[in-house]
């Protein structure tokens, strides 16, 4: 199909056995960027949470797929109907549950840019400028973060897949052959262990289960009052795993955990791991971002001792998800556990040396993920990315320090980074030992989550929990891209009034 004159009409690309036409693809385009547009300028006027019931999207769409075409005009009219108002708005800079995930703007544009150039990275064959782009990305990255450039690596999907690929790594590198014999029915092989806190992220977990390895054989390690991993219980584990006949394999320390953002003390981790001859990995998914701001590099100083870290653009650095970054020192132990090359993947009119990423991964075909990275990081400026850190991690710090001072609140952990764990508890409840009154903790619970469901109500501010010690925390997750001082103004705003409407009486037996 050649060029056609302008303002001819639309050829019905939709007759024939093609694509849709690009003068057809440039109209909706176009269309698409400007509903964007509209929705990132207007996302305010969303709920940050529509109140939704499960079940209750299904039936609003067509039950059978379309026999016929369909206009473009009449898939987006949907799309504004369907999509935006069921959608969860992560974007919307009320939005402080979780981790952010936010989608900023130059990576959106990335994405598509991605979708339009449709690389598959799995070898440099397939995709040359795909694997190179991706090792200058990984590059800038590893030097902004501070690391020295002993770690090498590539993108994934997700912390999981990069804390699984690891650990893969390490069982390989610790010498029990899985990749090739697997672990069943193997009398010459003690059960491998692998160590992290009881805070650590539960794909640790499952990367053990995945691998082989077990649930059972995940060894969660005590912490301390600051929710950070005991070196000391890690040593007395892992001398009675030894004694026990046990084969540890890896500690993996978590910088940055998703309850607290605790960080684990990597020094003196890195410190046995090193005279245990233990693979250490650092899962920093979200704490490892703060390394970009030079001042707050000490935070995580020792990670660079580890054998491999990951850390998640696609969290605080507000890429568009998904983009996990896996640095290691040790490639070869990656490949050893990973590479599995049968001849129709053989390039056969290589000259030079390349890599071939898939070797290093248990999935075969990849996203052009470093793209979106690269689009991002020259529209930020490292400057940029710096700028906003440091500048979430202020006003949580401020937010943090606010919240203490009020005699109704208490901020149950350390907040290094941007996250901040808070609990209502009336000061009329006095000292502390209340809370050691089964009853009265329970209906303090009560009250906090009835708190943050109203904020959540409001559709303003979206906050989400978790249990610290047992008891019922709110956690306050700034960091967003598009996040203001006015947003986490209103968020404590929004639990003040909340609280001031509790009316529980924790005098009542
Ligand atoms: N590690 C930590 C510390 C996390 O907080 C999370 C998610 O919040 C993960 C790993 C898992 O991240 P992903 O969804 O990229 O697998």
């Amino acid at each position: 199909m050649g060029p056609r004159e302008p303002g001819a009409a639309p050829e019905d690309w939709t007759a024939g056995n093609g694509d849709m036409d690009p003068e057809s693809f440039r109209a909706a385009g176009h269309r698409i960027v400007d509903i964007l547009a509209d929705y990132l300028g207007s996302i305010e006027e969303f709920a940050v949470l529509p109140q939704l019931e499960p079940g209750s999207i299904a039936p609003q769409f067509t039950q059978a797929a379309p026999e016929e075409p369909e206009s473009i005009e009449a898939i987006l009219a949907d799309y504004r109907a369907l999509i935006e108002p069921n959608a969860n708005h992560w974007s919307h800079p009320g939005f402080m549950a979780w981790f952010p995930s936010a989608n900023a703007a130059p990576g959106v544009l990335g994405e598509f840019l991605t979708a339009g150039i449709g690389q598959n990275t799995f070898l440099w064959r397939t995709s040359p400028v795909g694997t190179e782009l991706e090792t200058v990305v990984v590059g800038w990255l590893r030097e902004a973060l501070g690391l020295p450039s002993t770690f090498d690596g590539f993108l994934t999907d997700t912390a999981s897949t990069s804390s699984l690929i690891a650990l893969g790594a390490a069982r390989e590198a610790a010498g029990l052959e899985a990749a090739s014999r697997g672990l069943a029915a193997r009398a010459d092989v003690a059960s491998p262990r692998v160590y992290a806190s009881v805070e650590a992220h539960s794909s640790i977990d499952k990367a053990a289960m995945t691998l082989g390895i077990g649930r059972a054989n995940v060894v969660h390690i005590p912490v301390d009052e600051s929710f950070r991993m005991r070196a000391d219980a890690l040593m007395a584990a892992i001398e009675h795993d030894r004694s026990a006949g046990h084969r540890p394999i890896a500690i993996v320390a978590t910088l940055g955990t998703t309850n607290t953002t605790a960080i684990d003390p990597v020094s003196a981790i890195a410190d046995i791991a090193e005279r245990e001859g233990l693979w250490l990995h650092v899962d920093a998914a979200y704490g490892g971002t703060a390394a970009l701001v030079p001042t707050l590099r000490p935070l995580l100083a020792g990670w660079e001792r580890a054998q491999s870290i990951v850390v998640n653009p696609h969290k605080w650095m507000s890429v568009p998800f998904d983009a996990s970054l896996l640095l290691t020192t040790r490639m070869e132990a990656l490949r050893a556990a990973f590479s599995h090359v049968p001849e129709y993947l053989r390039s056969l009119d290589q000259t030079g040396p390349v890599r071939d990423v898939s070797e290093y991964t248990p999935q075969l075909g990849r996203r052009f993920r470093a793209l979106k990275l690269w689009v991002m990081l020259r529209a930020f400026g490292l400057a940029g990315m710096r700028r906003r850190i440091a500048w979430h991690v202020e006003m949580a710090r401020e937010l943090a320090a606010r919240i203490d001072a009020d005699p109704d609140w208490v901020v149950v952990a350390p907040a290094p980074f941007s996250t901040v764990c808070v609990r209502w508890y009336p000061a009329v409840l006095g000292a502390p030992r209340l809370v050691d009154d089964p009853v009265v903790a329970e209906r303090l619970d009560a009250a906090n989550q009835a708190i943050m469901e109203a904020v959540n109500r409001t559709g303003e501010v979206l906050l989400s929990h978790t249990r610290l010690d047992g008891r019922f925390t709110i956690r306050l997750a700034l960091g967003h891209i598009r996040g203001e001082q006015r947003h986490v103004d209103l968020a404590w705003e929004l639990l003040r009034a909340a609280a001031a409407d509790q009316t529980i009486d924790f005098d009542q037996p």
